[in-house]
Order: structure tokens, then sequence, then C-alpha cells
């Protein structure tokens, strides 16, 4: 749900596919138009209020994380805590997703050949983007998911491009 700053209250949340969106008056309308259980709703926004700690408001800046955080959530809000206690209300169906994953295949760098564990490079096998491993570890520089992709993308296509055309020329010399 966001509140009327516009703040996503949701937890663990890597990632987020709009899916479906109602703004309604009460969380009961909301959970209708959402098709999700209202007792659970009202359930976990009352949960989620109850964590806002007392005190001075929070700060919704992104630019300057406030460290207002909700006490008894796990894992908790840590910063911006507030309660959604102003209609209308606006829903969103969210579903996680991977944003990196840090692990995967070993490839050649040069040419996004996959290598076999035992180390040799498995003919014919090229890799790039997210299924590539080894390129960050624990942590990622911004904008760098889509860049890796792009490059070993190239160097990658460009590799498997030339083995397929070898690959043909070798068919075709055999056939001869
Ligand atoms: C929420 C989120 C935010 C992100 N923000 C950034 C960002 O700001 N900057 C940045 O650089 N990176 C960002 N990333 C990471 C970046 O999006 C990924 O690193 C990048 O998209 C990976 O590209 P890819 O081609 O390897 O994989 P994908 O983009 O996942 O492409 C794989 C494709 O394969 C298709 N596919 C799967 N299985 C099959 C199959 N069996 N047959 C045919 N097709 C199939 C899928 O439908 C998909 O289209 C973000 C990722 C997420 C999830």
């Amino acid at each position: 749900m966001l509140n009327r700053y516009g703040v996503l209250r949701t937890q663990a949340l890597s990632s987020l596919c709009l899916k479906a969106r109602a703004s309604r008056a009460k969380s009961g309308e909301l959970a209708e138009a959402l098709d999700i259980d209202p007792g659970g709703l009202l359930h976990t926004v009352r949960a989620s209020n109850a964590a806002v700690p007392a005190g001075p408001p929070a700060d919704p800046n992104p630019f300057h994380r406030d460290g207002k955080s909700t006490q008894g959530l796990s894992p908790a809000k840590s910063n911006y805590a507030m309660p959604i206690d102003e209609s209308p209300f606006e829903g969103y169906a969210v579903r996680c997703g991977i944003t990196f994953t840090f692990g995967g295949l070993r490839i050649e760098p040069r040419t996004g050949q996959v290598q076999h564990v035992a180390g040799r490079p498995i003919p014919g096998l090229f890799a790039a983007g997210e299924m590539v491993g080894g390129l960050f570890v624990g942590n990622y520089t911004s904008g760098s998911g889509m860049l890796a992709g792009a490059t070993w993308g190239r160097l990658a296509g460009t590799h498997a491009a030339r083995a397929a055309l070898d690959a043909s020329s070798a068919a075709r010399a055999l056939r001869v």
C-alpha cells in the first residue's frame, strides 16, 4: 500500500510488478478491488501501524534517511515509518523478483563461452547477463546489471555466431 507521500509500505520486497491497482476510501473496499483477503489486509495494516514508534512524524525525504524505523516487525521498515491511516488508500499487487543473482555459470570473459566445472570450455555454449556468475560478490554497482548484460551479450552473441559459422563451414567441408 502507498501512503499519502507515495512511500511504499511493504517488507522484504526486492522488486514489484504492477498487476492491479485500486484506490479506495476503505481498506475493505480496497481488498475487494484487489481480490485479496480483507481480514488479512486489515490485520497487516494494523500490525504495521502499531509498529510505528511514537515521536515526531517521519520525514519522507528520499534524499535523507530519517532513521524512523518500525519496532517489532521482521524485517523492520528501516526509515520513514508512518501509519497508514488516511484515506483514500491505494493498493498494488506485488511479487518478489531478483534484482541480481551474484551466482551463475562461469564464462570465459573475452568470449562469453561457458566453462565446464572441470575448467574446459563447453563447445557451442555461450552465456550473458543474469545467468553469468562471478562478476560481483556481495554487492554491485548501480546500473551494472544492464551494462553487464549488454557487454557480455554482445561478446557472447558475436562468439556464438562465429562458432556457428565455423561449425557449418566445417560441416560443409566434410560433405565435399
Ligand atoms: C526490479 C529490478 C530493478 C533493476 N534495476 C536495474 C537498474 O536500475 N539498472 C541495471 O543495470 N539493472 C537493473 N536490474 C537488473 C537487470 O534488470 C538485469 O540484470 C537484466 O535485466 C538481466 O538481463 P538478462 O537478459 O540476463 O535477463 P532478463 O532480462 O531476465 O531476460 C531473460 C529473458 O529470457 C526469457 N526467458 C526465460 N526463460 C525462457 C525460455 N525458456 N524460453 C525463452 N525465453 C525465456 C524471459 O522471459 C526474459 O525475457 C534490475 C532488476 C530488477 C528485477
